[in-house]
């Protein structure tokens, strides 16, 4: 077997030189495709690039025929070469003729070569071409020359996604690395942003690839390497990481990364061919990042989440600055773009910079996507990659209204996108004016529109829209975007800010609605197979009083002097809401005992969101001040369908027969009692449901901020009457063949709607 001449070290060496020399482009390719069949002792060095129009063409080759240069264009899936961009896998053969994918370019002239080694190019999991060193003889390639190969091609990524190679190219055939992007994903929050690319977890930029001083590089591994162990295993010893919580575990799957010697074999190998440690630590990631990326298998993507995670704490300990950009750092325009991201993270930034939010996972139930919902950003999630097709500073668009994303979008697309911002506008100055007009139907109806809230952002909402109140405070947000428990005082001066927001408008404020998938990371979480239907919301609250007299303790105390409206979620038998009154009138007691000013007005509601209370609504009725159906939860279960999971929330209609029925039922049973019915669930934030509610009786709705405007703009133009009329005869008809839904649009498109 051959050795290579100087081995790795020295072609590194050389070809940290190629990269300092100011040639052209073609230039440096081809030194470096010598340099390499030099090293490597072999009679063939070639670079393919990926181009946008998927297919593999010859950029550079010592050996071949050089008139094939940027002539032979292979498809990505064609031959030994199209394999290896196609499986991001280096593929190492003896005989590579008798390979099943062998395939021959004559123009190339490499029927004469038997040996083959060729490894992706790759960057951030991304495949951005194929380097291939070919031999007359017949060999194997020793492990040592694959990892070089490999490393060399990390530089060569470098050089294609910085946009060198773009100047060698025809108009459409670029290199891959910078192709205009579209992806899907779902919608998290509504609108449309154009802006740029800011990674929340910026990849480190690495400017120096090729280590000066191998044993060097070595003990700087080990060091940064000890030094995270040592970080880890603190973080779990201190005592404010709850005992079995979810962090924990993540915690313990870090260590357990971090002692396994395989990764930090591959590491060490990685140092050994001449990169600096941070360089290797990119290669290592880089790689797994591609293998895992083609796995379907979800523990194993998983996984692959843990080890980035690790990995990037193993930069910022190389390169010893955090680069997470800060609120002052961030450009205007900014889109931010990450794998995941939590609620607080996200109120961190500058509102006044933040354009919009792609995220890899995340759903729109998800506390990080009614954030985004507040802060009135387009946020689309699920979004496969997202991070690692998108490069700092790189032209995006976020569709929050179709759930696409365009990175680095063309000119058409972009115009076309500025022009519907544009559209968008002026329907929203539109809105506006309609501000002060009296929310009331075409005929006379009136109706109370009311916000959701949450967050101390929310509030500006009310003035701007004209709302008549907040229809729906989720009291939990705060405590969701807090890193341990809001104490009292806390409460007291959220609640206090967002009645003085409300100006004497009505707020109804929600208690917790805390447990199950809505987990407090500083509290005991317990696991449970089915947490929609676990220990939550009001079941938590009367199990642990502590908590929930606090809260109540809280509003009533901010309220001293005013109306104040509580509401209890996930109330199933009428008892529980007698046993939280109670704990309200307990509260109220012992503030009076005490010589607190009390509130001047107090109303008890409850949320209707389990369908068992439909069948108690003449003894709640006797009972409530006022209900608020939360559609969302009640067609959850209902139709008995996860509403956070993808695979069947739109399997059943929130709009056709069963649902509306149960809803009339809740209406009709409010008005004969003499009692306020309204609904805060993401129905009355479309206008078609909207439009189905006023059809239904309903006479107050509580909506998202971005849906006032579309929602009141319905209202007014809605003849009432005409469709109390309609949906009553639709309802009433035995089996409908025609959808629900189908009727209410023409309804609409009939009597001129905006819908
Ligand atoms: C609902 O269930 O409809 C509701 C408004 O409450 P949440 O979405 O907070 O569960
Ligand atoms: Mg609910």
């Amino acid at each position: 077997m051959r050795s290579a001449l100087g081995g790795p070290r020295v072609l590194l060496r050389r070809l940290r030189e190629v990269m300092a020399e100011q040639v052209s482009a073609q230039d440096r390719l081809d030194k470096i495709v010598v340099l390499i069949a030099a090293n490597m002792v072999a009679e063939v060095c070639s670079t393919y690039v990926l181009r946008v129009d998927n297919t593999l063409e010859l950029y550079a080759t010592e050996g071949l025929n050089k008139d094939a240069v940027h002539k032979t264009v292979l498809d990505a899936h064609e031959g030994l070469v199209g394999l290896v961009a196609s499986e991001a896998q280096p593929l190492n053969l003896s005989d590579a003729q008798s390979h099943p994918a062998y395939s021959y370019r004559p123009e190339t002239g490499e029927e004469i070569y038997h040996s083959f080694l060729g490894v992706p190019i790759l960057r951030a999991g991304n495949t951005l071409g194929v380097l291939v060193v070919q031999n007359r003889a017949r060999r194997t390639y020793v492990e040592e020359e694959v990892e070089a190969l490999q490393t060399t091609a990390m530089v060569l990524a470098e050089m294609i996604a910085s946009g060198e190679l773009s100047s060698l190219a025809e108009p459409g055939a670029e290199p891959a690395a910078r192709i205009a992007v579209h992806k899907s994903g779902t919608i998290l929050s509504d609108g449309i942003a154009l802006g740029h690319v800011v990674l929340h977890e910026p990849r480190v930029v690495i400017t120096n690839y090729i280590a000066e001083d191998v044993a060097r590089e070595v003990k700087r591994l080990d060091m940064a390497v000890t030094k995270l162990r040592a970080d880890l295993d603190s973080m779990l010893e201190r005592g404010d990481v709850a005992e079995g919580g979810d962090h924990r575990d993540v915690l313990e799957a870090y260590r357990m990364f971090a002692n396994d010697q395989g990764w930090q074999h591959r590491l060490r190998e990685a140092v050994a061919t001449g990169l600096t440690a941070e360089a290797a630590v990119e290669r290592v990631q880089s790689d797994t990042r591609a293998r895992m990326l083609r796995s379907t298998d979800p523990y194993l993507r998983d996984r692959l989440h843990d080890l980035e995670d690790l990995g990037h704490r193993l930069m910022r300990e190389l390169v010893g600055r955090d680069h997470a950009p800060s609120r002052e750092q961030l450009p205007d325009n900014a889109i931010l773009v990450a794998r995941s991201m939590g609620p607080a993270a996200l109120l961190d930034y500058d509102r006044n910079k933040l354009r919009g939010l792609v995220l890899e996972e995340g759903t729109a139930n998800s506390h990080v996507s009614i954030v985004a919902r507040a802060l009135g950003i387009p946020a689309v999630g699920e979004v496969a990659n997202a991070p690692g097709v998108a490069d700092p500073g790189d032209a995006i668009i976020v569709d929050g209204t179709s759930g696409s994303i365009y990175v680095r979008p063309s000119q058409e697309i972009q115009a076309a996108y500025a022009e519907r911002v544009r559209f968008r506008a002026r329907r929203q100055e539109q809105y506006r004016e309609l501000r002060n007009k009296p929310c009331v139907t075409r005929d006379g109806q009136p109706v109370e529109l009311m916000l959701n809230a949450g967050l101390v952002i929310d509030l500006p909402h009310i003035e701007d829209a004209g709302a008549a109140g907040i229809g729906l405070f989720r009291t939990e947000l705060q405590f969701m975007v807090s890193t341990s428990l809001p104490r009292t005082s806390e409460q007291l001066a959220l609640y206090r800010t967002v009645l003085d927001a409300a100006g004497g408008k009505p707020v109804t404020f929600r208690t917790l609605d805390i447990g199950g998938d809505k987990a407090l990371p500083y509290m005991d979480t317990i696991v449970e197979e089915n947490p929609a239907l676990g220990w939550r919301a009001i079941r938590l609250g009367l199990d642990r009083p502590g908590l929930l007299r606090g809260q109540i303790r809280a509003l009533l105390r901010a309220a001293a002097g005013r109306s104040l409206r509580i509401m209890f979620p996930m109330v199933t038998v009428v008892r529980e809401f007698d046993q939280a009154k109670t704990m309200v009138e307990r509260e109220l007691t012992y503030l009076r005992q005490h010589g607190h000013t009390l509130p001047e007005r107090i109303d008890v509601g409850t949320m209707i969101e389990v369908p068992a209370l439909l069948y108690q609504l003449d003894d709640l009725f006797e009972r409530v001040d006022f209900v608020s159906v939360g559609s969302n939860d009640l067609f959850q279960f209902l139709y008995a369908v996860d509403r956070g999971n993808a695979r069947v929330t739109d399997r059943f209609d929130t709009m056709s027969a069963p649902i509306l029925r149960a809803l009339r039922h809740i209406a009709r049973k409010g008005k004969e009692a003499g009692k306020s019915v309204s609904l805060c669930g993401e129905m009355a934030s479309q206008p078609l449901g909207a439009m189905a509610l006023i059809a239904l009786g309903y006479r107050s709705m509580s909506v998202n901020a971005t849906a006032h405007g579309p929602v009141k703009a319905l209202i007014l133009d809605l003849d009432a009457a005409k469709a109390e009329a309609a949906m009553a005869q639709w309802l009433d008809t035995p089996y409908d063949r025609v959808p629900i839904r189908e009727r209410l649009t023409a309804f609409a498109e009939a009597e001129g709607l905006p819908l």
